[in-house]
């Protein structure tokens, strides 16, 4: 192999540099040629590319975002769009592609090896953790400690003012976020897609759990901590229903693309370093539609179709230990 490529495709994630940077330098070592797509499947279509070489991924792991951008590119569902992109990989003599993205980012991956007989090889990078087949995905740990900062700023706010907070947090339709910075923060309630009941279900626990907590600790606030895409309305309209119900000023925060930004933790540096590094061996072990991961502290690399095809679990010890709490919180 003379020639490998890689892109950044969907939702940015922290660590997405780290990972470049990675696989540039081993790269490098094994003589391979590397080029940058830029701006996702976008790049391969328009041939938009760089050749990257040490001096481009210097200062780079401490950074967030992603040196190539990344960005969505809808036309890439259609045939003509991988068709394309075949021709340009094959134009420019490519051999290999790595893509780093979310799920799907990989189904965009899989559609292209339809129509190109290079080989494709998926890393994952999300902040959302939702992809199955590795423990996390390059991203995930800053976003939770992004969450984490400013569910503990908001507390210092809502112990002031003895009120009810509700947060939300990223996840796309997975708790993962969700869980990790409610443990993490001391949160009272939290409401995740993967253990959530019926909305009017939820509203009742959840009042009978603030005037039980109210009970015993007296007026003091409440964090509850909600993932985005749950409350069918919004957290908006929850917190307005809260307010007529228990009487206590209950303000709604929506964290947004906060969670997005920022430097990457070391464990999101060390994991990106790790895949990137990994995903240029086994492109030159000959491996294609595949996505590398990490399990149990193994570096592990499976079919590209099993990370979405198969649901990812929350760690049950972890949501028993939150339902544990909110248990022994209301009594008295
Ligand atoms: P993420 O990779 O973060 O999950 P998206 O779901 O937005 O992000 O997908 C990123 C890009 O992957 C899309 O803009 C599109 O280019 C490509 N893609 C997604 N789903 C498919 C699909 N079913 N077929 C082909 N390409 C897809």
């Amino acid at each position: 192999m003379r020639k490998i490529a890689l892109l950044t495709s969907g939702g940015d994630a922290p660590g997405m540099n780290a990972c470049i940077r990675a696989i540039v330098l081993t790269s490098l070592r094994y003589g391979l040629e590397v080029y940058g797509y830029r701006h996702g499947y976008n790049g391969l279509l328009e041939q938009e590319y760089l050749n990257l070489r040490s001096k481009n991924i210097q200062n780079i792991i401490q950074r967030g975002g992603t040196i190539l951008n990344s960005a969505r590119c809808l036309s890439f569902k259609s045939d003509d769009a991988p068709k394309m992109a075949a021709k340009n990989l094959d134009a420019l003599g490519i051999e290999a592609l790595l893509v780093i993205g979310g799920d799907g980012s990989f189904r965009g991956a899989k559609h292209l090896t339809e129509f190109w007989s290079g080989q494709v090889i998926g890393i994952p990078g999300t902040i959302d953790n939702d992809v199955n087949g590795t423990d996390a995905t390059i991203g995930y740990y800053t976003a939770i400690e992004t969450a984490l900062d400013s569910i503990d700023k908001v507390r210092d706010t809502a112990d002031a003012f003895e009120r009810i907070f509700l947060i939300e947090v990223m996840g796309r339709h997975a708790g993962f976020i969700g869980l990790n910075a409610a443990i993490a923060s001391a949160a009272d309630h939290i409401l995740l897609p993967e253990i959530s009941r019926s909305c009017d279900h939820e509203l009742e626990n959840l009042v009978e759990h603030i005037e039980a907590v109210k009970k015993r600790r007296g007026n003091s606030s409440y964090i509850v901590v909600v993932t985005e895409n749950l409350w069918p309305d919004g957290i908006t309209n929850l917190a307005e229903m809260l307010t007529e119900k228990t009487q206590i000023d209950c303000r709604p925060v929506i964290l947004g693309y906060i969670q997005r930004g920022g430097s990457p933790v070391s464990q999101d540096r060390v994991l990106a370093t790790k895949l990137g590094a990994f995903a240029v061996e086994m492109a030159l072990e000959g491996k294609s539609g595949v996505m590398v991961g990490e399990i149990n502290q193994q570096l592990v690399c499976n079919d590209i179709q099993t990370s979405w095809q198969k649901n990812k679990a929350l760690d049950p010890y972890l949501v028993k230990i939150q339902q544990d709490l909110f248990d022994i919180l209301k009594r008295p």
